[in-house]
């Protein structure tokens, strides 16, 4: 197919919240005729003005395209919308870029299979306004010849970071977790120095950059940690953990004595310190994966 003719491939998105306008203004912009359905039909206003059809029902909207995109709130609001038209989904491909957990992407799975519905899982790593720009990574998980059929019409969404991984329906998930996770780490871990910070008056805005600074070289650290992780080998080629270990507890020391919030800091030292018990206080880091591994305690 060319590209002329994948931007004609119809599209319908179903899912008019903050992210489900980004996805549907992409396409309309790039010139796919557009399908759109809301539970709230107001919010297709805009879409409609720029030349998206709206669907006077779910079940329409499913009909309009080929290729049906749903991007809801949750899995339950999922199941409601499409549990009732697998008639309608028969043929099509469904791809599901509502935030989920990985059993929550398989058994959606399941039940497609149970169906013979062809059904793609979708995560969207980017905020709304970096879709369709060279920030937006989705990655997609399930059938390839499915993401494949409709490659062209998706990479719409994320020009550069469309990613399929897998035909297990949970890895997107996953890895969607996993990211998120990160994401989170970083973000509590930036507020937690801003606090500290805080109380010698240096504004958040002071501190930014040289936090930036100290994320990228952490980068160096998560590809030197991989492999040592995988193998299960952790030489303490930059610092041991004992090391560590002594300076997370001054920063818990910091964090009460400066009346800011130390749970984080205490954590750290909850997990580095089962590691060394567990006889890891001359080895690296990446040692902590271990305790990663297990239940919480
Ligand atoms: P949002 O602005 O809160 O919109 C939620 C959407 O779900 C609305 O269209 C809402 O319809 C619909 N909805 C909720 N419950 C429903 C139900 N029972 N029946 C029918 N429709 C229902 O959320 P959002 O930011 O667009 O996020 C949508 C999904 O994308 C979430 O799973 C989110 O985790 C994921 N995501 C979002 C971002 C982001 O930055 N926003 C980034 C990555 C992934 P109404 O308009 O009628 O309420």
């Amino acid at each position: 197919m060319s590209n002329t003719d994948a931007s004609q491939a119809p599209v319908t998105v179903i899912g008019l919240g903050l992210m489900g306008q980004a996805l549907a203004a992409s396409f309309v912009k790039a010139g796919h005729p557009t399908t759109v359905w809301n539970r709230t039909a107001r919010k297709a206003d805009d879409l409609v003005a720029r030349g998206a059809t709206l669907a006077g029902s779910v079940r329409e909207a499913v009909e309009s395209s080929p290729l049906v995109i749903v991007c809801v709130s949750d899995y339950d609001a999922v199941d409601a919308l499409l549990d009732p038209l697998e008639d309608s989904l028969r043929g099509r491909v469904l791809v599901n870029l509502t935030t989920g957990t990985s059993a929550q992407g398989r058994q959606k799975a399941e039940w497609a299979a149970q169906r013979e519905l062809v059904y793609v899982e979708g995560v969207i790593m980017a905020m709304p306004p970096d879709i369709a720009t060279e920030k937006a990574v989705l990655l997609y998980s399930g059938p390839k010849e499915a993401y494949e059929q409709h490659e062209a019409t998706l990479k719409v969404l994320g020009p550069v970071g469309s990613v399929y991984l897998d035909t297990d329906h949970g890895l997107s998930a996953l890895y969607d977790m996993s990211l998120l996770g990160i994401m989170w780490s970083i973000l509590n871990s930036f507020l937690h120095g801003a606090a500290l910070l805080g109380t010698a008056n240096i504004k958040a805005t002071t501190f930014a950059p040289l936090a930036n600074t100290m994320i990228n070289v952490i980068t160096g650290y998560v590809s030197a940690y991989a492999p040592q992780m995988d193998e299960g080998e952790y030489p303490a080629g930059d610092a041991t953990n004992l090391v560590h270990q002594a300076a997370i507890g001054l920063l818990v020391e910091e964090s009460e004595t400066l009346g800011v919030n130390a749970e984080l800091p205490k954590f750290y030292q909850a997990i580095i310190d089962r590691a060394v018990a567990a006889g890891h206080g001359e080895s690296g880091y990446a040692a902590l994966i271990e305790q990663f591994r297990k239940p919480s305690a």
